[in-house]
């Protein structure tokens, strides 16, 4: 999040609490930096700060995640020049930095980012070992390990966790993470200073050189060829390089065919979208966190498993929408459950909609029961199509956002309360009967694609 995102928000909290409460306590804020999933924000005074705080901070924190779903938490603080008062000298100028060891500096880590919070399913599997490989620091095997894939689905997740352990493991390395960006700020930086001979000796002494997003060099082409010279100048000398981008190295446009070709010659691996079953088990761990945060809150049944069907292949966007649920049940200190779960996350919901159809439902059900549609959605009462029409209904429940009436309507004009009560007894016999939970998770998982 930048200094212009928290502008146009400003805009979209004044008006979600109006004009007077926006001037005294919203007008004042200034967003002062973000770290580690913490957006903070200077106030004038502490009291300010903790009013905003209790009323508005999580306000704050749902409007700050629309554009920043990373971020989990908002901080108000009095800046440290204000606080210290007039004492505290100004800072004098800094002793002139020693010639050598000259070191790149590294873009810090987050601390979450860490192989033990990173849940390996098949999408991602071949991304996760090839990493734990480089991880080991031992002999380079592969260089450089490519790792792409599309936004939010764990690139500089593992890129972190890879510096992390190669600290821990081989703490004398020198391991250095950074953007494709920075490396281009760092360079046309050195041009304009004229350090390029420092720029160079730097990165060349380098041992592991991680550089994240590198399409952005892509059309960039003074970064591009000095990128180049870097990358050859550590593969000749037999150094590790983890590059990672949006997409394969030939389908990056405006990057130099040699640099592509260099990029390929190491080991190429993808992270696919997520799926199914590796959706809900980023849920599953990332809740074990917020049951710490959030010891009295209450998690219904059925809850994660709803959200990982319905919540987009992003990583983030999945993340996002748990940290609000969790802020938004704790607000009102309720239970989370899929009604509250609806409402709270309606638009996210709409966005990333796999528009599940009440038709494909009943497809997929009269299929896996063998039984005709028609029967399905007819007046027959007996057992044989009644429970699949029961399980039907729960599944349009739970993956579409239709209506119980609506519902109704479409299995032979059924009223809503016949509905209610067939989800409800499949939320029973999901309990009680190992077949139906497992019928439910096969029918799932086939309409999951
Ligand atoms: P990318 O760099 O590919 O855009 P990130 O590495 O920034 O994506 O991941 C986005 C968010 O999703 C991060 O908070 C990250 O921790 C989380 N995330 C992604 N994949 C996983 C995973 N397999 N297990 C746990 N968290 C994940
Ligand atoms: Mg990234």
């Amino acid at each position: 999040m930048k200094e212009q995102d928290w502008h146009g928000l400003k805009e979209a909290l004044l008006n979600d609490i109006g004009k007077n409460n926006f001037k005294n306590w919203i007008e004042p804020l200034d967003l002062s930096h973000v770290e580690d999933g913490v957006a903070t924000f200077s106030v004038p005074t502490s009291f300010v700060g903790n009013y905003v705080s209790q009323q508005y901070g999580d306000q704050i924190l749902f409007r700050v995640q629309s554009v920043s779903s990373d971020i989990r938490r908002v901080h108000f603080q009095v800046p440290a020049s204000t606080a210290a008062s007039r004492a505290a000298p100004k800072p004098v100028a800094r002793p002139a930095a020693p010639e050598r060891p000259a070191q790149v500096p590294t873009a810090p880590l987050d601390r979450r980012f860490t192989f033990d919070t990173f849940v390996v399913g098949k999408p991602n599997e071949l991304a996760h070992a090839a990493a734990k490989r480089v991880a080991e620091g031992g002999p380079v095997t592969f260089n450089p390990l490519f790792l792409y894939g599309g936004v939010g689905l764990g690139k500089t997740h593992l890129m972190h966790a890879i510096a992390w352990e190669l600290q821990q493991r081989r703490p004398e390395l020198n391991v250095v993470y950074l953007s494709a960006e920075q490396f281009m700020y760092r360079f046309v930086q050195a041009l304009r200073e004229r350090k390029m001979m420092d720029f160079k000796s730097m990165f060349r002494s380098v041992d592991v050189l991680m550089v994240d997003d590198v399409q952005f060099i892509a059309g960039k082409d003074s970064t591009q060829e000095e990128f180049f010279h870097t990358f050859n100048a550590l593969v000749d000398q037999n150094k590790q390089i983890i590059i990672s981008a949006d997409r394969a190295p030939d389908a990056i446009e405006n990057l130099e065919e040699r640099i592509k070709s260099r990029m390929q010659c190491g080991l190429v691996v993808d992270l696919h979208p997520t799926n199914y079953e590796l959706r809900l088990g980023i849920l599953q761990s990332k809740v074990e966190f917020y049951r710490e945060q959030y010891p009295d809150l209450e998690l219904a049944d059925g809850v994660l498993e709803f959200l990982a069907h319905r919540i987009s292949k992003n990583v983030r966007v999945l993340e996002g929408a748990l940290t609000r649920l969790f802020a938004f049940a704790s607000l009102i200190g309720q239970e989370i459950n899929l009604e509250m779960t609806q409402d709270c996350l309606a638009d996210v919901l709409r966005a990333s909609d796999r528009q599940v159809s009440v038709e494909e439902i009943q497809r997929q059900v009269s299929d896996h029961y063998n039984i005709r549609l028609s029967d399905l959605v007819g007046p027959k009462r007996v057992r044989v199509y009644a429970r699949p029409r029961q399980v039907a209904m729960y599944l349009c429940k739970q993956l579409t956002s239709r209506s119980l009436p609506e519902i109704g309507r479409r299995f032979g004009k059924r009223d809503h309360t016949t509905v209610m009560h067939g989800v409800r007894r499949i939320e029973e016999l999901r309990q009680s009967d190992a077949q139906i939970a497992e019928d439910i998770d096969l029918l799932r998982r086939a309409l999951d694609g």
